[in-house]
């Protein structure tokens, strides 16, 4: 199947008000580029904003709780991002993994929050550097593959996001020989868990140090249907050219 690439910007815990028209330039620019699929995930107080300022936008969370209201002070459930007006929600960060204490089960749990309230799920997974030196990458990204995929789901609303934790925001990136074999291992272990078809379905982004210069050589590895951006994402003079390498390779 082909599959629509993916290009998703996470601005973290960054950007107010005043960086909304950067968002704007990104919506607009990405605008020359319809095969490829655009979203940025503002902190939780953009995101009105960010829908009427660009409004057509793909707009999304970065994190929910697994339930829809309650006694959880400081957390924000699914249903209120999609009455913010957005659309997706990146779960299982390895920013709220590893800062947040959050297991697998927890991951799980909010994926199918999310979905169950209608939105679309980025589901991120990643080995730290010292997994990856020890040469047990793949074995633990399955195993987080495993335990995160929500029971049942519609694959067109379920992306994974591979992210090595030691790529995040360091500058340094895998080898394309080492995503496309990860890349290639998860959607297998998509096929076991949820059946060939909708393995193929589902897109597997890539995530880490992703920019202007390297979008292009990692998004063309193999099974990577487009990225997850942290830093470059911030402004539009950095995250078109990351869409314009996809848009290349569409
Ligand atoms: C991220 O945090 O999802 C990310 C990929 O960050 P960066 O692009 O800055 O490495």
């Amino acid at each position: 199947m082909a599959r629509r690439k993916y290009v998703v910007g996470n601005w973290k815990m960054n950007g107010l008000t005043a960086a909304l028209g950067e968002a704007q330039a990104i919506f607009a620019a990405a605008g020359a580029h319809p095969a490829v699929d655009i979203a940025l995930c503002p902190p939780f107080t953009l995101i009105g904003a960010m829908v009427a300022a660009a409004p057509g936008a793909v707009v999304g969370g970065q994190d929910c709780h697994a339930a829809a209201s309650g006694a959880f002070t400081g957390s924000i459930a699914a249903p209120m991002l999609v009455d913010a007006g957005a659309a997706l929600v990146i779960v299982g960060h390895s920013e709220r993994r590893e800062g947040f204490g959050e297991s697998d089960a927890d991951v799980r749990a909010k994926a199918e929050a999310a979905l169950s309230a209608g939105l679309s799920v980025i589901l991120c997974v990643g080995e730290p550097r010292e997994v990856r030196e020890s040469g047990d990458a793949v074995d633990y990204v399955l195993a987080q593959v495993a335990g995160s995929l929500p029971g049942a789901f519609d694959p067109a609303r379920l992306a994974i996001a591979y992210e090595p934790i030691w790529a995040i925001g360091t500058g340094l990136v895998p080898t394309v020989a080492d995503v496309a074999e990860m890349h290639g291992a998860i959607r297998a272990k998509l096929g076991e868990q949820a059946g060939a078809e909708a393995a193929d379905a589902m897109r597997i982004l890539y995530g880490g140090s992703v920019n202007g210069e390297n979008a292009a050589e990692l998004l063309g590895a193999g099974d990577v249907d487009g990225a997850l951006v942290g830093g470059a994402s911030l402004t539009a003079g950095k995250f078109v050219p990351i869409v314009e390498a996809a848009a290349g390779l569409g």
